[in-house]
């Protein structure tokens, strides 16, 4: 068995193509608008007469992940899931990906195995066709670069732009978990560097190191909401923290907001390690990133239909343009949001 565990095979001894094989052979094709998938020059995808949704994402080691605490497998997972919820972010589910990878002789074919089984196990639980990719040599660590489609009526497709004043501002989950899950492994990680021989302390935190590094996109609200006869307004997804996107979805629909610092989700363990980190909790909900919770606003009308369904949660409703985007704090005093995002936590990062 420790054999095995510490088998290593260089990917120069099978070489690209070999590579490529060996990851892809087992894929199975689900999706009925994949007319053929891994093996020739291009995919060939049948759209039905539906609009086509396409979006990329791109993860760069050492920028976007770093893997002395994200084991591979959950690597692959997240980076399949986050261009998953790019789709549920539009209304629509994720049906195609590709998968690019850049990799430095660092990693051995066992490496990239595991890699591949998280993104293999994220087109399970997804139901999402592989259907190609690239592979090419790295001098700087690990590239990996994934592109989804999915394919929708444009009836149901929702952008960022088209909430109105008066509409109900929701979330679809709680927030600042992710980030709280990364504090904790950052400060691990320092410890573990100045004394190898500590044991992380990572008890009691299953919850928030599990949306850090197995975050989950939310097709299941999409369903939901699909299920309840209601179409958001405007939706997005929250990657780079709540007073972020709530600004691309005033600025981009032309309105303000008021949202309601008591209304604002947030899991025990998030607030117990932002209290610990001398955090404001509403601070890690506003400003922590990859929490891929869905926002989205839905007309007053619709209220009856959302009010009592656990996954929505309504935090404000949005306002005339002219009265900005404002905090409603728990003292009942409003104070414009300020997006500061996930860079002025962590200077040395940028994750856009
Ligand atoms: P090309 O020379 O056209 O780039 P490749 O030899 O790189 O073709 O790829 C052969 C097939 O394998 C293609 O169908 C491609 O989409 C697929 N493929 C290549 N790299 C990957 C990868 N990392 N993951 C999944 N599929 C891949
Ligand atoms: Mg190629």
């Amino acid at each position: 068995m420790f054999e095995d565990r510490i088998k290593r095979t260089e990917i120069s001894s099978i070489g690209e193509f070999g590579l490529i094989d060996h990851l892809t052979k087992s894929i199975e094709l689900k999706q009925p608008s994949t007319i053929y998938g891994i093996g020739d020059d291009a995919a060939v995808i049948n759209p039905e007469g539906k609009k086509v949704l396409i979006s990329s994402d791109l993860l760069v080691e050492g920028v976007h992940f770093d893997l002395t605490y994200a084991p591979l497998m959950h690597l692959g997972y997240k980076a399949a899931v986050v261009n998953f919820s790019d789709m549920a972010a539009m209304n629509v589910l994720p049906t195609q990906i590709t998968v690019s990878i850049g990799l430095s002789n660092r990693f051995s074919v066992e490496a990239i195995e595991e890699l591949y089984k998280g993104i293999k196990l994220a087109c399970e639980h997804y139901n999402v066709d592989l259907v190609g990719g690239d592979t090419s040599s790295s001098q700087s660590g690990l590239i990996l670069s994934i592109s989804v489609l999915g394919l929708a009526e444009e009836e149901d497709v929702v952008y960022r732009h088209g909430a109105h004043e008066g509409d109900l501002l929701c979330v679809s989950g709680d927030l600042g978990a992710a980030y709280a899950g990364l504090l904790v492994l950052e400060r691990e990680k320092s410890e573990f560097v100045a004394n190898p021989k500590m044991q992380p302390q990572l008890e009691g935190l299953d919850y928030i190191l599990e949306r850090q590094l197995k975050p989950e996109a939310r097709v299941d609200v999409v369903k939901l909401l699909k299920e309840i006869e209601v179409k958001p307004t405007a939706m997005m997804d929250i990657s780079d923290g709540l007073a972020s996107e709530i600004k691309h979805i005033c600025e981009q629909s032309n309105v303000g907001c008021s949202v309601y610092e008591n209304k604002i989700p947030i899991d025990q363990q998030a607030w117990d390690i932002a209290r610990s980190f001398n955090m404001d909790p509403t601070m890690l909900t506003m400003n922590g990133g990859e929490d891929y919770e869905l926002l989205f606003t839905v007309a007053q009308s619709d209220f009856d239909k959302i009010k009592d369904v656990n996954e929505i949660i309504i935090i404000g409703y949005m306002t005339a343009a002219s009265a900005g985007q404002n905090l409603i704090t728990k003292n009942n005093v409003s104070v414009p949001i300020k997006a500061q995002g996930w860079d002025s936590f962590s200077k040395e990062k940028d994750t856009d």
